[in-house]
């Protein structure tokens, strides 16, 4: 529920999907992941076969979910969409596979949180395209094997390292994405400002883009927001002054930092010197819990060079006291 946060709950996402590129060439930046992907799908339609399986890996909010509906549009065929967490058991994959129609594209989100037993059966199906359904318990069990239609699996992780070899070998390609850069944010702000029917001045797009942390998810929530104020408080323009004062209104700092965030780093400079300073001291510090500093504020601050992780424990850097306006002890 962070206004900052990567992820997006349902309600959310409904809200993204208008939003959504429906073409590879609608799809702002990642131009490297892009141009590899435009070659395996465009080979495979040459060769009217089915192109190897996809991995996407990269963190939440920017654009595996809608890189795999792109891959099914291109391809010109349907997507299902499924994902580890929701797969309990290996009987729920082998339903989903066998009930898949040919050149289908299978999505599976959060792959590396698929249990054990359908990972397994996973593999078989992505390589042999059969899954082998077992009838019966203990000794009297018999597997029977059941061919499967030619699907295209694309796989979405957040960090691809957390999948077994064996699994990871078995998509022919991996496309990693990374954070994007603020002029390719601005872009996807300008296209999303248009499709919700607004106009979103340059300057605005440039003062939103910089505090969205590299991430489209987060660009378009603010924007959202932005919109809302220029509603209620301004003159409906999406300009400058709508943006600035919007964001201040939401705590959200010229760095894209929170309140959280701004308050890890005011403690560890005001109160620890800069640190070292363990990390339940600093949660206690906050009034938060040690996991929620670490998993919530950490990763942003860590990332932009706001803060070191060392043996001893938290250290500011230069840059956190000079956003800080705080002069570093001598
Ligand atoms: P999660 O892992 O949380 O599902 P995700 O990486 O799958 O996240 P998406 O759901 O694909 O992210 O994207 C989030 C939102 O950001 C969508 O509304 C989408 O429209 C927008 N978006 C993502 N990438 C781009 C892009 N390259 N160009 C334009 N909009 C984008």
């Amino acid at each position: 529920d962070r206004l900052l946060d990567g992820g997006a709950d349902d309600v959310e996402r409904a809200a993204e999907a208008a939003l959504r590129p429906r073409r590879l060439d609608e799809f702002v930046g990642q131009s490297t992941v892009r141009d590899q992907l435009s070659l395996v799908l465009h080979a495979a339609l040459g060769r009217g076969g089915s192109p190897d399986h996809v991995l996407l890996s990269g963190p939440p909010g920017l654009g595996k979910t809608t890189l795999a509906m792109i891959i099914a549009a291109e391809l010109g065929t349907s997507l299902r969409v499924t994902s580890g967490p929701a797969i309990t058991h290996a009987g729920d994959l082998a339903a989903v596979l066998s009930s898949l129609e040919e050149g289908e594209v299978l999505f599976i989100d959060e792959i590396h949180r698929l249990a054990r037993p359908a990972e397994e059966l996973l593999y078989m199906a992505m390589e042999d395209f059969r899954v082998d359904v077992v009838v019966g318990k203990g000794p009297g069990a018999s597997a029977i094997p059941l061919a499967l239609p030619p699907f295209v699996a694309v796989g979405a992780t957040t960090r691809a390292g957390l999948l077994p070899a064996p699994l990871r070998d078995r998509f022919g390609f991996t496309g990693h994405l990374d954070f994007y850069d603020a002029s390719e944010l601005e872009q996807v702000l300008l296209r999303s400002a248009g499709l919700l029917g607004t106009v979103l001045e340059a300057d605005a797009a440039a003062e939103i883009a910089g505090r969205s942390r590299g991430t489209p998810r987060i660009a378009n929530r603010l924007l959202r927001r932005v919109r809302d104020w220029a509603q209620v408080r301004g003159d409906g323009r999406l300009d400058l002054r709508a943006a600035r004062a919007a964001l201040e209104v939401y705590e959200v700092d010229v760095l894209g930092l929170d309140r959280l965030d701004r308050a890890v780093l005011s403690a560890l400079c005001t109160r620890f010197g800069g640190g070292p300073v363990g990390l339940s001291t600093l949660a206690v510090a906050v009034g938060e819990e040690p996991e929620t500093v670490e998993t919530v504020a950490e990763p942003f601050l860590v990332r932009e060079g706001l803060m070191g992780r060392t043996p001893r424990g938290r250290v500011a850097t230069p840059a956190a006291w000079a956003h800080l306006g705080l002069t570093p002890p001598a």
